[in-house]
């Protein structure tokens, strides 16, 4: 036997603990002794009961296993399954905000027209007779989803049917601003909506600075009292919170602001980026930094009772731009391999019309064969990979920046945050 490449090892305090990047498991262990051994790849005198709870967890493993072999063999699994349909259907590319980072073509934003909804419900039903997919996972996303809300009723009414039909499990979420959403809470029940993601540019102040309707209204209370309709209504509901060099503060304020409430939305942080010429902020945090703020705001938000992760989710391919059964579809039925391409034909590969005539192949197979987790050299040797998969494709690609796991930069310190909540 041997110790897996994946373990972190943390010593906080007289705690001694192992967490295996792989499998997610920690265990404490009660022996300094037996702690720097493990540490030191010493298993000779570890009992033969620790050590078989220690594989269990994925902590030692076989002398002659090749992990890296596994966590490929997981991302091929997850790559290539046809047993789960994923669709990030963009209805709308309207808006009725104007974030300056905004990624989305403002220009001519259009809907989609009656055909398109046809060709995917159609896509939905012929990807069923190919492959009998068990799961269905549906995204809607804008411009602002609720610009346009007859293309979902629509789409979904007859989805439903197609599900009535073929009996697969449907779940379905949506993407929102969240200005309008008291005006179509009714909808959320016709369309089977689960959970739905909001997002704020801070808490009030400089929320409004960046998130403003085209009247220049402030939106901040309008949007968190949306947002307490939806936790009334038991929908499962994420807050993105972005984070830039300007807004950091607010972070600790929204988090209060939280913690008041009877019933509290999951929280999430969100790293502002500049991708290209999307952004005209300037205010972006570094990775490092970004991980540095997020660290301490998670702590203060477990502190506060807010539900957030700690630590990472495990998921062995890294989004629908490595899933082949993964499909980001426009209001003009363009099919794109990344949601940042999405208004930008050319970075399509074929048209939701004629989804078996791939139009660009290029477009089609650049992520999907992707090894770059493999091949890169700081990949290779990372404990973090398991977690990460190499990062963003898109990212790498385009901009030839890897954006390393937030987790990275301050592993430890989130591990024993995590152990102080368990002990
Ligand atoms: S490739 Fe990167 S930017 Fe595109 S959908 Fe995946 S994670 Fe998002
Ligand atoms: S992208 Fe960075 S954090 Fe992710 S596996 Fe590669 S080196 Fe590690």
């Amino acid at each position: 036997m041997k110790c897996s490449s994946y373990n972190k090892y943390i010593q906080k305090d007289d705690k001694l603990f192992i967490y295996n990047y792989f499998t997610g498991s920690i265990v404490e262990i009660e022996n300094i002794n037996h702690f720097n051994a493990l540490k030191n790849n010493d298993l000779n005198s570890i009992s033969e009961q620790l050590k078989a709870n220690l594989e269990d967890q994925g902590i030692i493993i076989d002398k002659q296993f090749n992990e890296t072999n596994e966590l490929k063999f997981s991302n091929l699994l997850a790559r290539y399954s046809s047993d789960t349909l994923g669709l990030t259907i963009v209805n709308t590319l309207k808006c009725n905000f104007k974030c300056p980072y905004c990624y989305e073509s403002r220009s001519n934003p259009s809907s989609m027209s009656i055909e398109i909804q046809n060709a995917v419900i159609d896509f939905v039903k012929n990807k069923w007779k190919e492959s009998k997919f068990s799961n269905l996972f549906i995204t809607f996303l804008g411009g602002e989803v609720f610009k346009d809300v007859g293309s979902i009723d629509y789409i979904m009414d007859n989805i439903s049917k197609a599900q009535t039909e073929y009996n697969f499990n449907l779940s379905c979420s949506l993407i929102t601003n969240g200005f309008e959403i008291d005006r179509y809470l009714d909808r959320l029940d016709r369309w089977m909506i689960k959970d739905v993601q909001i997002t704020f540019d801070g808490d009030e102040t400089n929320h409004n600075i960046t998130r403003y309707d085209k009247n220049n209204t402030p939106s901040f209370h309008k949007i968190f009292s949306n947002m307490l309709l939806l936790l009334d209504k038991n929908i499962d509901l994420a807050i993105r919170l972005n984070l830039t060099t300007e807004n950091i503060e607010d972070g600790y304020l929204f988090i209060d602001r939280l913690n008041k409430l009877d019933k509290k939305p999951y929280l999430y942080f969100g790293h502002v980026k500049n991708y290209g010429n999307s952004c005209n902020s300037g205010n972006c945090l570094s990775r490092s930094d970004f991980s540095n703020v997020h660290y301490k705001l998670t702590a203060y938000a477990v502190k506060n009772e807010v539900p957030c992760s700690i630590l990472p989710n495990l998921h062995w391919n890294h989004c629908v731009a490595d899933t082949i059964n993964g499909y980001v579809i426009d209001p003009d039925g363009y099919l794109y391999k990344c949601w940042h391409y999405v208004g930008k034909k050319e970075r399509s590969f074929a048209n939701v019309k004629e989804y078996q005539k791939i139009t660009n192949k290029e477009n089609f197979y650049r992520f999907l064969i992707d090894e770059n987790y493999l091949t890169d050299d700081g990949c290779k040797k990372c404990e973090c990979l398991p977690i990460c998969m190499g990062a963003c494709p898109m990212e790498r690609h385009d901009l030839g920046n890897k954006n390393c796991t937030h987790f990275k930069y301050n592993a430890e310190k989130y591990i024993e945050l995590y152990c102080e909540q368990k002990v």
